[in-house]
């Protein structure tokens, strides 16, 4: 590790230096960490007499004819090139635009894949540079690293760089492994593998370096969440909660339905969990609309008949509102008391609440982060319940930890994780899937609408509107940003209002309202008093108004296909038939592939398979999440058994060197605790 700046290395001076910190690299560290995205090898040039059939090469000489056939079904560019020992012919299919480019008397390198025809050598389609006639012939095959690069640093100026100070780079890389453990997963050692990413001669070399250092990857992060298992389950105790029959059917009393078989398995496990007096970490992970929220407030309740308070949080203040809402309406006529803690709470309230909260009168807290960032006490918090995936990280959950005891922890998500993801990211959590939705149910009919034919969807929305109904529009932004086409949440709410919609009460929902504009906003369209709601995707998670039955989402080729998924489960939540209308030109292959998933399937795992493939795993959770390293170099999907591998050894490693202590593991520890530094004190302590 070494923090110098990159300008100490022989060869980089200030310009330089600015051309590597726009690709954000600074220091020494940041630049052996700068890996290359692809490699690509060079044959040495042959003389197009020996040119070999089959193979890509690279050949030179001067061009002694060209000619143009524009007829036949595919015109075409044809070019012989001559080099003394011979003459090669060459292809250019749809070649047009290369009749002024190419003239004869030039001298080209080129590069294809050599056929014969008619005994002599020819390349469809090669790659071609014109060059000096005394330009150097690549003597010697190469092996070449492929950088991501910027207009001002080419991939091949990123290449030279780093090749003459490979030394000076990998001086600090220290083994974090015992020599056993590499030979016993057949592993190269952490410096040959630095030193091999960036220059290795051959294919081989090169992946056994990325193998290594994925390895490396994976291990860290498998050892970062085994050290925060190891804490759960080692030293901290939990609550145990009881329940009997008799709680069991006034909770249940409580629903105006009968849980789904799927909510009732996971309440069981939820049951043993919060019996057995080890904090429960559980994903509770189901479909948009499945009724998470009902198996949770069914948890929250066995811990308030257990004078237990328990904790919601929400993402967003939207959401915390309506949960703050269902929750309320589910307990009205009991003792229950439900408290709403989110910036919005006036200050009075708020000392109030924080009083409230202290001396145990709040049973059912729900908020947003806010309620847990703040110095905020429980009497006797039993039961912490997460919406939408956010981990709280360690330090969040030590605020939580009550005198000795730790709360139970109940993620939900409607976020469909790929197994392979929930393997490394949720790798010490249990799951329950909620995979069924509530009876009744009318799937939802989703259909792709071009612009030019936008007045199906509009005649819809006023159709449903007619019929008592409301809808959603979804735009990609809040106002026009000029450079950006897409439209904008402001110019489109005027335009409808006026135009294609006009007579309907439309409101708008956006980031840039205030909390209370918001409110208002939520409110009315709850109550009905709105028909049409144009948003932004503020309304991507959770928002709950059956009688909703609309989504319109406009230039959806501007939205992810996770996202479009969640857009989709704001309606189809009542009984009523629901609607999911796409509207976009489409004109871009991936988006045709992401319109094509959401008018093919709506079944969430599906959905997000499809998006991991589309997107790799690095963006499929958009930001970084907490604590843990990004993936750089581990594609999930395709390196499931080297997960699988570091997940055993990261348990093994732990059980021989719980704290990491031992000298071999010294350079180890100092990684994890840039990653896991919290949690590596906690253990080291423990
Ligand atoms: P999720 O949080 O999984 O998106 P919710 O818990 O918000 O789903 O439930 C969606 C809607 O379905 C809510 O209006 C809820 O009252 C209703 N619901 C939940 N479970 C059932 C059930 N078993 N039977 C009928 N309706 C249900
Ligand atoms: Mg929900």
């Amino acid at each position: 590790m070494s923090a110098a700046p990159i300008t100490t290395l022989e060869g980089i001076g200030p310009n330089r230096a600015k051309a590597f910190a726009e690709l954000g690299v600074n220091t020494l560290d940041e630049l052996l960490n700068y890996f290359p995205r692809d490699y690509r090898s060079e044959s040495a040039e042959r003389r197009i007499a020996d040119l070999i059939e089959d193979e890509t090469q690279p050949a030179r000489g001067e061009v002694v004819a060209v000619d143009y056939l524009a007829g036949g079904r595919r015109p075409r560019f044809e070019a012989t090139l001559d080099d003394g020992s011979g003459k090669m012919g060459m292809v250019f299919f749809n070649g047009a635009y290369l009749r002024n480019k190419i003239r004869p008397g030039m001298h080209l390198r080129v590069k294809g894949r050599v056929k014969f025809f008619r005994n002599l050598p020819q390349m469809s389609n090669p790659t071609w540079e014109p060059i000096a006639t005394d330009a150097a012939t690549i003597e010697e095959a190469a092996f070449i690293a492929v950088y991501p690069a910027s207009s001002k640093l080419t991939s091949d100026a990123i290449a030279r760089t780093v090749a003459a100070n490979i030394d000076r780079l990998t001086h600090d890389v220290n083994e974090w492994f015992a020599p056993d453990l590499l030979r016993k997963r057949n592993l190269i050692g952490r410096r040959e593998a630095y030193r091999l990413i960036h220059t290795p001669t051959n294919e081989r070399e090169a992946k056994a370096a990325r193998r290594r250092l994925m390895y490396d990857e994976l291990m860290l992060m498998q050892l970062g969440l085994g050290l925060g298992k190891r804490l759960r389950d080692g030293r901290l105790t939990a609550p145990v909660m009881r329940l009997d029959k008799l709680l069991d059917e006034r909770i249940r009393g409580r629903f105006g339905f009968d849980l789904t078989n799927a909510q009732q398995n996971a309440v069981w496990e939820i049951m043993k969990d919060l019996q057995s007096g080890r904090p429960m970490n559980r994903l509770l992970q189901g479909d948009v609309g499945s009724g998470k929220t009902v198996v949770a407030l069914y948890a929250m309740l066995v811990g308030v008949a257990n004078k237990l308070q328990s904790a919601i949080l929400a993402p967003t203040e939207v959401l915390a509102e309506q949960h703050f809402l269902t929750l309320r309406r589910a307990m009205t006529g009991s003792t229950v008391n439900v408290g709403l803690y989110t910036s919005r709470t006036k200050r009075n309230s708020k000392s109030q609440m924080l009083r409230d909260l202290a001396d145990g009168k709040v049973h059912l807290a729900v908020g947003t982060q806010a309620l847990i960032q703040e110095d905020i006490r429980f009497a006797n918090l039993g039961l912490v319940v997460v919406d939408e995936q956010h981990r709280l990280g360690v330090r969040q959950r030590a605020v939580l930890k009550d005198k000795g005891l730790s709360p139970h922890y109940l993620v939900m998500t409607a976020t469909p994780i790929p197994r392979t993801l929930a393997l490394s990211y949720f790798a010490d959590f249990d799951v329950s899937v909620i995979d069924e939705l509530p009876p009744g149910r009318v799937p939802i009919k989703t259909r792709w609408v071009t612009p030019k034919q936008s007045h199906v969807a509009y005649d819809l929305i006023q159709r449903e509107v007619a019929a008592g109904r409301q809808a959603y529009i979804v735009l990609p932004q809040i106002e026009d940003s000029g450079a950006d086409e897409a439209k904008s949440v402001i110019k489109e709410f005027q335009r409808l209002s006026t135009g294609p919609l006009a007579g309907l009460r439309l409101a708008q929902l956006h980031g840039q309202m205030n909390a209370d504009e918001k409110h208002t906003v939520m409110s009315a369209f709850r109550d009905g008093t709105i028909d049409v709601l144009v948003a932004t995707t503020v309304i991507e998670v959770g928002v709950d108004v059956p009688n909703a039955t609309v989504m319109l989402i406009d230039n959806t080729e501007r939205f992810g296909l996770s996202q479009l998924h969640q857009l989709r489960g704001r309606v189809g939540r009542g009984t009523h038939a629901s609607f999911c209308v796409l509207l976009s030109e489409a004109s871009s292959e991936s988006a045709k592939e992401r319109i094509t998933a959401m008018c093919d399937t709506s079944d969430g795992f599906e959905i997000a398979e499809r998006d991991l493939h589309l997107r790799g795993p690095g963006e499929f959770f958009g930001t970084r999440q907490h604590g843990l390293p990004e993936f750089k170099l581990a594609d999930i999907t395709s390196e499931l058994e080297l997960l699988h591998v570091a997940k055993d050894d990261a348990l093994e490693l732990l059980a021989d060197d719980p704290k990491l202590s031992t000298r071999p593991h010294a350079a180890l520890r100092d990684a994890l605790a840039v990653q896991f530094g919290e949690t590596l004190r906690l253990a080291q302590v423990g």
